[in-house]
């Protein structure tokens, strides 16, 4: 397939193809404006994968663009994180990164011409009054009695507003529309309220801010965005961005178009209910590996490629929907089976001692890092006498369909040779400590020549050259599918969405990991270095995601 043919295809790409052949448009521009109140999630992802990748597709730009108007709940740490995740994406951002705040300035100068032609007025309702003048969806508003202060005396009061002459709550500029409106968002909206807030960027020059519906708008404006491309909640607010635009004096007439947003299974994506989860510390921070973040994503070790591959497996369209956690595990799993290295990690370790090796010999094996990729090249793994085999690969007896070590019943070992297991050692809880075999030697990359027929391979670690490791089992964060709709999410918080395994055994080679890169722990699944801080210098590894679906299985 040709790239061409290889894009996506949506309804908004349509409205593009139609707006540049009529020539409405020569060049594509579009934006990706997220709050600096929380790191991004994998709903975002979508949003960024839409407007940049529709970028990449046109030779138009993108803008990054902080919706930055509420400094109370925001901070410059989002703000680089949210930078970090947007690259790692794969995506670059046309020139500088942009903030709404840039535009202060100028908001305030469109909000002083709003005044001037009579269609802003400053406004004395308390909250309260406010809500009872709004009216509801079956019942008109009512005019403020503020709405017909001349123009003078709002220019005035606009002025005292900036100056920090009045509190909070006091006052508000509003936008003079249609109380009557059947969408309230057009009955008469603040467009600036007063906040005596540390602002990341401005600092301590405005104690007033614009409202996200005059600010987005005119950014678009004034960045000259052709497609402003958001979620449907904004479907209604679309008449006030229109309204904004068509009242001021700005040659840009930049278009908004909704597409429905990403609901994923088994997690929350309100960014409000994920820092909740921060802050009561039910999990280890933003980017622990079972948030549906970004970040969690990263550490966990999914990689950019397959997150885009998701955003297109999904499409978009104005549909509301859930998508099953199975498409993107699907995603992630194509991805790491075709490029992941093989590795030998033993998660749960019993001895098992070849009796007629000799006690003073170390075998260098070399063995492919990939059993499909020869570009992957070969890794040596260490082999002797003693040697750590998973618990479970062990039985004393067995019907046929177990396919691992039994006595007197032979396996391969990954690898290496074939043995036959002779007896076994238990503790005085009756768990099999100690496993004895004797071994082939004939039987190197050859299958055996007296007849036995190995049962299955399994895996395995030399003891004296394997490191210790703890491996992170992560699970999903909650026990049901759709956990916004209980009453209480804590109630439905999967207790066993992370398992530590602190007895691990791995391979040498795994000495030289790198955090976030994964690798097929052979029979077990993807496991990655975890990348922080609090664990640099030590073998931790976070599972990504299992071999199979399993809980398709339950599902059934
Ligand atoms: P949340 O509702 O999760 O708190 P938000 O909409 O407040 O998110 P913003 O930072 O304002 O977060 O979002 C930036 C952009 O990402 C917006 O254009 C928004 O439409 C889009 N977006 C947010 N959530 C999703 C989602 N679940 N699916 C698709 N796009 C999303
Ligand atoms: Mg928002």
């Amino acid at each position: 397939m040709s790239e061409a043919e290889n894009r996506p295809t949506n309804f908004i790409r349509q409205i593009i193809d139609a707006d540049l052949a009529s020539g409405k448009h020569t060049n594509i521009q579009t934006r990706f404006p997220p709050e600096p109140n929380g790191f991004l999630h994998i709903g975002h992802a979508k949003a960024i994968c839409l407007s940049f990748g529709i970028a990449q597709d046109y030779n138009g730009l993108c803008n990054l663009r902080f919706d930055d108007t509420n400094p109370e709940k925001e901070d410059i740490d989002y703000v680089h994180a949210i930078e970090k995740d947007v690259k790692w994406l794969g995506f670059e951002w046309s020139g500088d990164v942009r903030y709404s705040s840039n535009y202060f300035d100028q908001l305030h100068a469109f909000a002083v011409e709003l005044i001037e032609k009579e269609l802003a007025f400053v406004c004395f309702l308390n909250g309260d009054e406010m809500r009872e003048y709004r009216g509801t969806l079956n019942k008109p508003g009512k005019n403020s009695p503020y709405r017909d202060t001349s123009v003078d005396e709002n220019l005035a009061l606009f002025e005292k507003m900036r100056k920090g002459e009045f509190k909070e709550g006091e006052c508000s500029l509003r936008a003079k529309i249609d109380m009557t409106s059947s969408f309230m968002c057009m009955r008469d909206p603040i467009i600036y309220r007063v906040r005596f807030a540390h602002h990341h960027q401005t600092g301590d020059k405005w104690c007033i801010y614009p409202m996200y519906d005059f600010t987005h708008c005119l950014s678009d404006a004034i960045e000259g965005i052709t497609h402003s491309i958001c979620t449907l909640e904004f479907q209604d607010n679309r008449r006030l961005y229109d309204w904004v635009i068509d009242n001021l004096s700005i040659k840009s007439k930049p278009h908004q178009y909704e597409f429905s947003r990403l609901n994923l299974e088994y997690t929350l994506m309100s960014k409000r209910k994920l820092n909740t989860l921060v802050d009561e510390k039910l999990v280890d921070g933003w980017d622990d590996p079972r948030m549906p973040t970004i970040a969690g994503f990263r550490r966990r070790g999914y990689t950019p490629a397959s997150m885009r591959e998701f955003a297109k497996r999904i499409g978009v369209t104005k549909m509301e929907n859930t998508v099953e956690m199975g498409v993107l595990e699907a995603c992630i799993r194509e991805d790491l089976n075709d490029n992941a290295p093989r590795a030998m990690a033993v998660l749960d370790p019993i001895k098992l001692v070849i009796e007629n090796y000799p006690t003073d010999k170390t075998e260098s094996l070399t063995v492919k890092n990939h059993p499909n990729d020869e570009s992957q090249g070969t890794r040596i793994v260490p082999f002797s006498r003693e040697l750590y085999i998973e618990a479970e690969d062990f039985r004393e007896e067995a019907n046929k369909k177990y396919k691992r070590l039994v006595i007197d019943k032979a396996v391969r070992l990954r690898g290496a040779y074939v043995v036959t297991a002779t007896r076994c050692d238990k503790d005085e809880q009756g768990n099999v400590t100690t496993v004895y075999c004797n071994y082939l030697d004939d039987t190197l990359g050859k299958n055996p020549t007296d007849g036995t027929k190995p049962k299955g391979v399994i895996h395995w670690v030399d003891v004296d050259k394997s490191l210790d490791a703890t491996v992170r089992l992560y699970d999903r964060l909650f026990t049901v599918a759709n956990p916004a709709s209980a009453d209480d999410f804590h109630r439905v918080m999967n207790p066993e969405s992370l398992i530590s395994l602190t007895k691990v055994k791995v391979e040498p080679s795994l000495a030289n990991a790198q955090p976030e890169i994964a690798f097929q722990f052979e029979r077990q699944g993807y496991f990655c270095l975890d990348n922080d801080i609090k664990t640099a210098g030590e073998l931790v590894f976070n599972r990504t995601v299992g071999l199979r679906d399993t809980w398709a299985k339950i599902a059934k």
